[in-house]
Parts: C-alpha cells; sequence; structure tokens
C-alpha cells in the first residue's frame, strides 16, 4: 500500500489516478471540493485533539453496475455532498462536518488482499474487468472497466483509515468507498462486493499485533463474507444484525462460529418490519453485551443503511434518528472499551437521501470517539 498521507490543502486526486470525465459528470467529483482535501474540515484543528478521518477516492465513483442498477456511483456523491462534499451537481448543502480530515485511499497492495482472500480472486476480477462490462457472479455483481481500480482504492481506503487510528493521527475514521464489501468470500466477488475491505483491515490489525479485532454490521444483509473468513479465528469476532430472512440466506442466530471460532461469532436476526426499538434493543440488549466479554482492542464497522424505512432493498423500518442512536452506542463502546479506535467502512443504503442523512448523523457520531 502507498504511504497514506491526510490531505490539507491542494485537490486531493494525483493527475491521472482519477476518473475519466464519465464519471464526473454523472456522479461528481470529490476532487473539485477544496473541502475535500481537508482544507475546510481541518480547520482550527492545529494543537488541538486529533481529527475524525474521511476517506474516498474519485476512482470509487467510476465503478458502474450498469444502468438501473442500485450500487450506482451517486450513492458515494450522496454521501460525500451530506458530508461537505461539493460535486459538479452543485453547491455544498453541509458544512463539512468541523474535526473532520480527508484522506485521497490508496490503492491496496495484492499482498494485503491475500491475506484474506485466494490468490485467484483478485486477477480474476482484473481480467473481467479488462473485458469492460462482466457478470461476477449468479446474481447482479456487475463491473466495467474501471471496477478493479475502484476496488482497490475501496481496500486501500479502509487500510490507511485503520493504519491512522492505530498510530493515534486520527481518533476515528468513515471510510466513504463502493463498491462494498461484505458479501465478498474468500474466493468469489458476490452481491455487489468484490473484495471484503473490513476483512482485509480485520486482518491487518491482527498482523500490526492487535490480539483481539471487533467487527460490528448493521447492514440489512447479513455479512456472509465476513462471518465465513473468520468463523473458525477466536480473535476477530463477528457480530451481525441484518433482516432474516433476507438476503444471502446465511445468518440465523444459531450460526456461533465453527471448531476454534465457537462464540465470536454472533448473529442478531430481525424480522421485516423491525425498527428502531428493535434494532437498538438487539444492539444494546445483545451484541455489545457480548461484544464486552471478547474485550476488543480496535471496533470495525460495516456500516450499511439500508436497514432504512425508505430503502428499496429492505422490509424494515429503520429511521435516520435509529441510526444516530445505534452509532452513538457504538461509539460509547468504542469509547469505553477499545480506547475510542474505531474504523466505519460504508457498505449498503440505496436510498439516496436516506443513505446520506444516516451517513451523516453516523459521522456526527464517529467525531465524539475519543
Ligand atoms: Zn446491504
Amino acid at each position: 500500500m502507498e504511504t497514506p498521507q491526510p490531505r490539507r490543502s491542494g485537490p486531493p486526486g494525483a493527475p491521472g489516478d482519477g476518473p475519466g470525465p464519465r464519471a464526473r459528470e454523472r456522479a461528481g467529483d470529490p476532487r473539485r471540493n477544496p473541502a475535500a482535501s481537508g482544507a475546510g474540515g481541518s480547520a482550527g484543528l492545529a494543537g488541538s485533539l486529533a481529527p475524525t478521518g474521511i476517506v474516498t477516492h474519485a476512482a470509487c465513483l467510476e465503478h458502474y453496475a450498469g444502468p438501473g442498477h442500485p450500487e450506482c456511483p451517486e450513492r458515494l456523491t450522496a454521501v460525500l455532498r451530506a458530508l461537505g462534499a461539493e460535486t459538479e451537481a452543485g453547491p455544498p448543502d453541509a458544512e463539512c462536518p468541523a474535526g473532520t480530515v480527508w484522506l485521497q485511499a490508496p490503492r491496496a497492495d495484492l499482498a494485503a488482499i491475500e491475506a484474506v482472500h485466494s490468490t485467484r480472486l483478485a486477477p480474476a476480477i482484473q481480467a473481467a474487468c479488462l473485458g469492460g462490462r462482466a457478470l461476477l457472479d449468479d446474481g447482479d455483481t456487475y463491473v466495467c472497466s474501471e471496477s478493479y481500480t475502484a476496488a482497490l482504492h475501496a481496500v486501500g481506503g479502509t487500510l490507511a483509515a485503520v493504519e491512522h487510528v492505530l498510530a493515534g493521527t486520527w481518533k476515528s475514521a468513515f471510510v466513504a468507498v463502493r463498491p462494498p464489501g461484505h458479501h465478498a468470500e474468500e474466493s468469489a466477488a458476490m452481491g455487489f462486493c468484490l473484495f471484503n475491505n473490513v476483512a482485509v483491515a480485520a486482518r491487518a490489525l491482527r498482523a500490526r499485533g492487535v490480539e483481539r479485532v471487533a467487527i460490528v454490521d448493521f447492514d440489512v444483509h447479513h455479512g456472509n463474507g465476513t462471518q465465513h473468513l473468520f468463523e473458525r479465528d477466536p480473535t476477530i469476532f463477528y457480530g451481525s444484525q441484518h433482516q432474516y430472512p433476507h438476503y444471502p440466506g446465511t445468518g440465523a442466530a444459531s450460526e456461533r462460529g465453527l471448531g476454534p471460532g465457537e462464540g465470536t461469532t454472533l448473529n442478531c436476526p430481525l424480522p421485516a418490519g423491525s425498527g428502531d426499538r428493535e434494532w437498538l434493543e438487539a444492539l444494546e440488549g445483545r451484541l455489545l453485551r457480548e461484544l464486552e466479554q471478547f474485550r476488543p482492542q480496535f471496533l470495525l464497522i460495516s456500516a450499511g443503511f439500508d436497514a432504512h424505512r425508505q430503502d428499496p432493498l429492505s422490509g424494515t423500518r429503520v429511521t435516520t434518528e435509529g441510526f444516530r442512536e445505534m452509532s452513538r452506542s457504538l461509539v460509547d463502546f468504542a469509547r469505553s472499551h477499545c480506547g475510542g479506535r474505531v474504523v466505519s467502512v460504508l457498505e449498503g443504503g440505496y436510498h439516496l437521501s436516506a443513505l446520506a442523512a444516516s451517513a451523516r448523523v453516523h459521522v456526527e457520531q464517529l467525531l465524539r470517539a475519543v
């Protein structure tokens, strides 16, 4: 991985390293935003507490799964605008949250990806992308020629965020990237996901000497890929709340891990129609209580906002306020148990304005991490 350096001034995109004009026209370009360089968000931070990092890359806007596909570039544009990034679509509609610093996501090295995924996966995805539009699974995980590069930046951004929080230069981070990751299995892309961003970060944290890593996944879909990658690993706790039964079909309460990893997988399935009260109860009354016993030293969040009541891909009824409360609980937990060390990574969320508002309140809570 390239050495991540937060940018506090100047354009965050390197020439020739970003998207072509098509995506910039379609979805907006964070490179055009002075705030996206950190110049706006980091104002007044000199000599103060460590900031919250926001990590993104314009290449992530170039991954295009085809017309009408819900995992669209506009999702990321909506999130970035809600966090203060200016786009070609118009002026900022919100202030860049004070206390944030923005970083261009570097490309991940293959070695980091191969610490989690089969050595066959990246070349297979790269080859499929070189051929243009392709379907990678038996569902609707489509790629285009730019998708492989986007996926490398998604992983690299997650790794960079983890490095900064581990080093203490940031107190917390939100990684606003796509494609998402939690459905990606060891040897297969799946469910709009190419590489498992959070899983690569968890494995990297272990390699850096962090003994116990927690992953909490509140995406409305069960993170089958993350669970399978760590279900035999007692050092990485995977806790998920999700609509069940629902795609991808895994995530029953009886799935608690395998062999030496038995007990460090926890699934909190919730029925269609469940809302803020049920989701908060599952998180605070079950998941975080059990996670406390695990004594994690670092918290990773698979932050999908598709349990929102407006989301087209779920039948759950969580509100933006519900995501604020869940985020507050997670950050409180990180402060009490992980020294405030928390990195949150965007997964799903397919109603653009609901996604944007939910990501905004989520980041507002991450700012409280230490
Ligand atoms: Zn999802």
